[in-house]
């Protein structure tokens, strides 16, 4: 580096696990060069470092969704209170199959964070802003943010990590508030935590419903069963008294997320071999210059080799035909091929992450395809795709998820005791018409249906740039700074993270990083990708910008 006696000055906005991950990595490149940098960090948040995934004072009841064996994240460089990776830190050993608790992981992202500012080398000056930033403004060739301090500034970088930041309801969620409202009914997110809690207390005995079927909706079943003083014991549940009636989970195809192999010998079952995701980064690296289709079919072919190889080795159906049509209903309609309902599916599945049963092609190439994400993102990150190909790989991203994302087989167990038990209700579970009427809602599914007075919406909403509400991004965007890469996707970014505006041109210094680039990127849902290549990607940049 040959920066000398000069001051660079930058702001992150959102100080969750991403940017935490950012200010570390630029932090490790502004150690020699004898310049000053001036870091000021914006969010509101109690918890620096962990965000509201992971904020430590949620339930214990909300747990990660990978086991502590496969946390790869590498601890930090200036480690204290943080001790080693995430296993170090715990205050004992813990199995490697076990879930911990968001909230713990929170715990060590906190430390992490009060490891770096502790620690940072003194030409590095980090001022926190326990604020949200709603304006950006550019003057003078340098940024300035506005909250409710005033304006901060000049900064000559600005990076934005913000989750997904305030977001419009869709239809029909907006139908629904409209209707709580006037009603009465409840209606709560699935997050925080605390209010669900809150709210459950007084829906003992009351029918509930549950907006969506994948990983969040087990943690809100988890409140409203373990955190009402239930309890899980021998395959069985033992009701406290305080529960709903009945709880009525629904979703578009009624189809739970399967979940992942149980143990560390069971998982390895389902790893590519270097040959095969060579050949897999090979494809991959021939799909940006592809239409939709040939991308997607070698794609589809890179990942039908290990498929077969693991289903003959696992007792599967092996046949070349069966994976080949799996995987075209697959791109063409995901989870069509699916013709189990809910609790056959669940049941099925389980046996598979235990081993008990040989995995069927959809859960092979779904294993396969998670493991295959560090590559997937190596290959597409960098882009540049062309949308339709891209939309069409994420597409097909998104549709494994069910089975790429899957939570604990003791969640999936969990929920099969509370069907069996008949406090899970699946009678509407298949995408119901839903009726306003004047005591809540009412789902109907073919000749049956079902009554609740509450809602929890467990439904993440997507990174549509056009329908966020935060004021910073909306201003942005209205501006034509920030730009959608396409339709119903996030802003177009480049690969140091910079983002491009509406005329095409690089906002020099203004960059976003996470979920609200998903188009450019891919794979942005999970802690691993926080601390992956983009950070590193968007810190050699600014330090580059830095150098002239
Ligand atoms: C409920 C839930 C559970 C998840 N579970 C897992 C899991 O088990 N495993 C996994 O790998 N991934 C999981 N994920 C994916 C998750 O997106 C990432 O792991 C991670 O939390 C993303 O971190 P982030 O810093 O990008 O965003 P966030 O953690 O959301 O942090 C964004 C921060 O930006 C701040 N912010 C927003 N707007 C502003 C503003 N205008 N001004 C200032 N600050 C602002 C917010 O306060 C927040 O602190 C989960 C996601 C959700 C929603």
């Amino acid at each position: 580096m040959k920066i000398s006696g000069t001051t660079r000055s930058i702001a992150i906005v959102g100080t969750g696990p991403r940017g935490l991950a950012a200010l570390e990595a630029l932090v490790a490149r502004a150690t020699d060069g004898g310049a000053t940098w001036a870091v000021d960090l914006f969010d509101p948040t109690a918890w620096p470092g962990a965000g509201p995934n992971y904020s430590p004072d949620q339930s214990p009841l909300c747990l990660l969704n990978i086991p502590v064996r496969a946390l790869s994240v590498e601890p930090s460089p200036w480690a204290v209170l943080s001790r080693g990776t995430f296993a170090d830190w715990l205050p004992a050993p813990v199995d490697g199959d076990h879930f911990p608790p968001r909230a713990e992981i929170g715990r060590w992202l906190h430390a992490r964070y009060s490891d770096l500012i502790e620690r940072s080398p003194g030409n590095v000056v980090i001022t926190r802003h326990e604020l949200a930033a709603w304006r950006l403004e550019r003057a003078e060739a340098k940024w300035w943010l506005h909250s409710d301090s005033g304006r901060s500034g000049p900064y000559d970088e600005v990076l934005l990590t913000q989750g997904q930041p305030q977001t419009a309801p869709d239809d029909q969620l907006a139908r629904w508030q409209a209707h709580a409202v006037r009603s009465g009914a409840d209606l709560l997110p699935a997050y925080p935590d605390d209010q669900v809690l809150e709210a459950a207390e007084g829906w003992t005995g009351r029918p509930v419903g549950i907006r969506g079927l994948g990983l969040s909706t087990h943690d809100v079943l988890r409140l409203l069963t373990c955190g009402m003083g239930g309890r899980f014991d021998n395959g069985r549940y033992h009701r406290s008294g305080r529960e709903p009636s009945r709880i009525f989970p629904f979703s578009l195809n009624g189809q739970p997320p399967a979940p992942k192999p149980a143990t560390a010998d069971l998982d390895a079952r389902f790893d590519p071999s270097p040959e095969e995701t060579a050949r897999f980064a090979a494809a991959l690296s021939d799909a940006p210059a592809q239409a939709p289709d040939a991308a997607l079919s070698s794609l589809c072919a890179a990942l039908a080799e290990p498929a077969l190889r693991i289903l003959g080795e696992t007792g599967g159906d092996a046949d070349r035909k069966t994976v080949q049509a799996w995987l075209v209903t697959e791109r063409d309609t995901p989870g069509a091929q699916n013709e189990l309902t809910t609790t056959e599916f669940l049941r099925e599945t389980i046996e598979m992450a235990l081993g008990r049963v040989p995995p069927s092609p959809g859960y092979v190439i779904g294993q396969v395809w998670r493991k295959l994400q560090d590559e997937l993102r190596r290959g597409f990150n960098p882009g540049p795709f062309a949308p339709a190909t891209a939309r069409a790989v994420i597409g097909f991203d998104e549709g494994l998820k069910r089975y790429s994302y899957g939570p604990p087989v003791g969640a999936a167990e969990e929920l099969l005791i509370l069907i069996d038990d008949g406090l899970v209700d699946l009678r509407a579970v298949d995408d119901p018409d839903i009726l306003l009427i004047d005591s809540g809602w009412h789902l109907v599914e073919d000749d049956t249906s079902a009554k609740v007075s509450a809602i929890v919406d467990a439904v993440l909403p997507p990174p549509d740039l056009g329908r966020i509400t935060d004021p910073l991004i909306s201003s942005l965007r209205t501006e034509g700074r920030l730009h959608p890469y396409a339709d119903g996707f996030g802003a177009n970014t480049r690969e140091d993270g910079q983002v491009t505006g509406s005329d095409g041109r690089v906002q020099t210094g203004l960059s976003l990083l996470g979920r609200l680039a998903l188009g450019n990127i891919i794979a942005v849902d999970s802690l691993h990708d926080c601390f992956g290549a983009a950070r590193d990607r968007w810190a050699e940049g600014v330090v580059s910008r830095s150098e002239g």
